[in-house]
This record gives C-alpha cells, sequence and structure tokens, in this order.
C-alpha cells in the first residue's frame, strides 16, 4: 500500500465524504431496526483515513479480518472498539488481545489461548461465538457445543466476556441470509440467554448480504447487529443482484485513476498463429476490425480482474489484460483521447481489495 514516489499514476481516489454519508446513511436504516453495525473496512485494507469515517459516523464497533488494519488504526489515533471478523490464528493470539475489544470465534483452543492472554495481559476481551448455518466456512456446524463453549466461557474463563452470536452467509457457500436462517441463530441466542438468564449484548446477523433483509422489512427481531463493508463503501451488490432500492447510495466512494501510454488504430484479432496467454489461458478473441484502442499503465498486478472494472468515461470498453498493461476500446468515444490523458473506473469488490494492497498504486484523498 502506499505510493511510488516516482510515478503519480495509478491513483486510488477515496472520496471522504461519500462514504461518510453511505455509512451514516445505512447505519440510521439499521438503527431504525433496532440494528447496530461493525463497519468492515477489510475491502479497502483498513486506509486509515477511510477507516475514520466509520468511527466519526458512529459505528458500534470497526471490524476487520486482518490485525494490521487494527493497530494502524489505532496508532493513527482512531478510537474505536475493534473487531476482528476472521477467527484469531493460535498464533496471534497475544496481538488480538492487545489490539482488538473483541473477536468472532469458533474454536475452543483459540479462546482458551485468548483467555491466556488476557491473564498475562491483564485486559478483558469479548467473544462472539460463531454459528455456521449452512454456509460452510467459520463457525461451530455443532449447535450443542457451540451452547457448551458459552457455558465454559461463562463460567471458567473469567476474563472473557461473552458477548453473544453471530452467522456469516453468502461468502463460501453462496446462501442466501433469509429470515428462516437467520431465525436459527435467534434460536441459538435464546437457548443461551435462557441458560445465562440475561439478554446477549450482540446477535450479528450477518454482512451486506443481510442488508437486503432490514431494507424489506424482513430481518427477525432477535437480530441486533451486523457487520457491514460492502453495501457501505461499494453500494452496487443491493441494485444489481438484489434489484433493491438501497435510498442512494454513493457508488464512487473508491474510483481509480489511469494513465494512457499508447494510443492506436489495431486489429481486434491477433495476427499470426494462436497459442496460450501470458497466463497460460487460451481466451477467444472477435473479430471486429479495426478499432481505436488506448493502452493505460496499469494492470493485473494491481487489480487482478480487469473485467471487474467500470469505466466511468463515456464509450470506453474493456479490451483486456496483462500484469502491467491494460487495453480498452475507444472507438466510440465521443471524447478525443491523447496519451497522457487519465481514465476513471469504478469498482467492485476484487478490484478495491487488490488495489488498495498495491504498492504501486498511489492512495489520494479526497472530500468532493
Ligand atoms: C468480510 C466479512 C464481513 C463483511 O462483508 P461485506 O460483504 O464487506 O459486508 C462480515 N463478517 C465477516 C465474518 C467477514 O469475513
Amino acid at each position: 500500500m502506499r505510493s511510488s514516489q516516482f510515478s503519480k499514476y495509478p491513483v486510488l481516489l477515496v472520496n471522504r465524504q461519500k462514504l461518510y454519508e453511505n455509512i451514516t446513511k445505512v447505519k440510521e436504516t439499521c438503527g431504525l431496526h433496532g440494528i447496530s453495525i461493525a463497519g468492515v473496512v477489510k475491502g479497502f485494507n483498513g486506509i486509515v483515513e477511510a477507516t475514520e469515517q466509520f468511527q466519526l459516523a458512529g459505528c458500534a464497533q470497526i471490524g476487520t479480518s486482518r490485525i494490521e488494519h487494527i493497530i494502524a488504526a489505532r496508532q493513527a489515533g482512531i478510537q474505536a472498539k475493534y473487531m476482528m471478523i476472521r477467527i484469531p490464528m493460535l498464533s496471534e493470539a497475544a496481538s488480538i488481545v492487545r489490539w482488538a475489544d473483541m473477536s468472532l470465534n469458533s474454536e475452543p483452543a483459540v479462546i482458551s489461548k485468548l483467555h491466556e492472554e488476557c491473564v498475562k495481559q491483564g485486559k478483558r476481551h469479548g467473544i462472539i461465538l460463531m454459528a455456521d448455518l449452512g454456509d460452510l466456512r467459520e463457525g461451530f456446524w455443532d449447535k450443542k457445543a457451540l451452547v457448551e463453549e458459552a457455558l465454559r466461557i461463562e463460567h471458567e474463563l473469567p476474563l472473557l466476556d461473552l458477548l453473544g452470536v453471530g452467522t456469516n452467509l453468502g461468502c463460501y457457500g453462496s446462501i442466501v441470509p433469509t429470515r428462516e436462517k437467520l431465525e436459527e441463530l435467534c434460536v441459538i441466542a435464546k437457548e443461551i440467554e435462557d441458560k445465562f438468564g440475561r439478554k446477549l449484548e450482540i446477535v450479528s446477523g450477518g454482512a451486506s448480504t443481510s442488508y437486503p433483509l432490514v431494507l424489506s422489512d424482513d430481518m427477525p427481531e432477535g437480530i441486533n447487529h451486523l457487520r457491514i463493508g460492502e453495501a457501505i463503501t461499494l453500494a452496487y451488490d443491493l441494485k444489481e443482484f438484489w434489484k433493491l432500492d438501497d435510498g442512494g447510495l454513493h457508488t464512487d466512494c473508491f474510483t481509480l485513476e489511469a494513465e494512457i501510454i499508447e494510443i492506436k488504430d489495431k486489429p481486434t484479432h491477433p495476427v499470426g498463429k494462436i497459442f496460450v496467454d501470458c497466463y497460460g489461458a487460451t481466451p477467444t478473441y472477435e473479430d471486429r476490425g479495426i478499432r481505436k484502442r488506448a493502452l493505460l499503465a496499469m494492470g493485473r498486478l494491481d487489480y487482478a480482474f480487469y473485467d471487474k472494472l467500470r469505466p466511468l468515461d463515456q464509450g470506453v470498453t474493456l479490451v483486456g489484460s496483462s500484469s502491467d498493461h491494460t487495453i480498452v476500446d475507444i472507438q466510440d468515444c465521443e471524447q478525443v483521447w491523447h496519451v497522457g490523458d487519465v481514465m476513471k473506473f469504478a469498482l467492485t469488490y476484487p478490484t478495491l481489495m487488490y488495489l488498495s494492497a498495491s504498492r504501486y498504486v498511489d492512495v489520494q484523498i479526497c472530500d468532493v
């Protein structure tokens, strides 16, 4: 992350103001349904100026999957509750206790280790036990074992606070968070609450993919927390995949700018004997005759998937890419492009994730 001092582009532009407005809108919409949110910052690798907006907008917690993001945010002076949303590694237990206020968990051995670290450091740590409801990534599959672990934390690990339970859907297994699925989580929460004789602080019903249930007013009563990244930072899923009105969220909180290094009229079908491309793949090429195209100084090393970029300039279409080059068709542009001009792109989940981690991409902050 952070720029090369030798070149200006590509630039990842962060619009702080628009990001703040998106966070506020999602937070308020959830608030109307009794749901607080952890703002998830892993999608942009915890760029601190962007992370800070989640604190300013008053998210209950800031969540991320990498402890490095939490350390960077704390060192930048962003005072918030930090939630580690990837199950901690046994080997990072000390850092988790030191830097995060709470973590999502599913392994008794890790939980015991976190408690040991709490004893060593004289600190407390919050635990949210994860239930796997069918997406088959993290979480207890055996729900009896989950409840037993809750009891063990409550009675045997005094420096751990069992804050609640949670689940994650729509990641590995592409399972839709339906009302029925999330009611299963509420049943688990209720069982623990009955055994403890008190309410759980957090019943965390998932990520951005659970937000449609809030918008369509179909979230079970018992769910009082979500962990939201994408629906705030990129905000295209709801409109595109769910056909839902998100109340006018910005889709350009993060944009990409890249510089043109060549403009030529060229054939659209490669000329010669076709074998494999630079990644060993055998793509097919459509012959559209001679077309005007531009070459941009950025490539898969920066964003991984060229077809997940979205050109913001009229008439520009993506043709292909290699590690350090991106080819776009500009035949249908009204604008006359020149070498040295800069093209703009909107981003998607994977492209934002890779771009914000690339050390060749300069991160710039703006407010309008
Ligand atoms: C990534 C992640 C989230 C946030 O996902 P978005 O799709 O960005 O909202 C929430 N919870 C967990 C456990 C995650 O791994």
